[in-house]
């Protein structure tokens, strides 16, 4: 089981909640987490229990972000809004450097999360399964 984590946009938030719906299935059997709205309207939606963190603009990206830290997390689906500025931006460029300090998968636009769910669904994960195993007590 896998910890996954969802944060979409205000206007990718519908295409979120398609795209989860779709690969339900795949979602249904890892430890879910996402930010506020974005959770609670894939919640509405599906049957996924998902642990919701704060807002997006309330500092849910930096609560994920602390997870991606201590690579705890293992698979991040960020739909982005490319064409709106975020107040949180500053935070958004702050999660994405730690997927990218921790070697974390991240998708920000809907295309790669495609791939990466199939790959999720193929096992390719498996390396993070590992990961978990034999991660350090301390974090340094
Ligand atoms: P939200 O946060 O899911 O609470 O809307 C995501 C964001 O807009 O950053």
């Amino acid at each position: 089981m896998l910890n996954i984590a969802f944060i979409a946009h205000d206007r990718k938030k519908e295409e979120m909640v398609n795209f989860v719906t779709a690969y339900e299935p795949i979602f249904a059997g890892h430890q879910l987490y996402s930010t506020g709205t974005t959770g609670q309207r894939i919640m509405d939606q599906t049957n996924l229990s998902i642990h919701r963190f704060c807002s997006g603009p309330l500092g849910g990206d930096q609560q994920i972000g602390a997870l991606v830290a201590q690579n705890e997390m293992d698979l991040i689906i960020f739909l982005r809004d490319p064409l709106m500025a975020q107040p949180h931006e500053p935070d958004i460029i702050a999660l994405l450097r730690l997927c990218d300090v921790q070697g974390i998968p991240v998708a920000t636009n809907v295309a790669s999360a495609e791939l990466l769910v199939r790959a999720l669904a193929r096992g390719d994960f498996a390396w993070r399964e590992l990961v978990h195993k034999y991660k350090p007590e301390t974090v340094e």
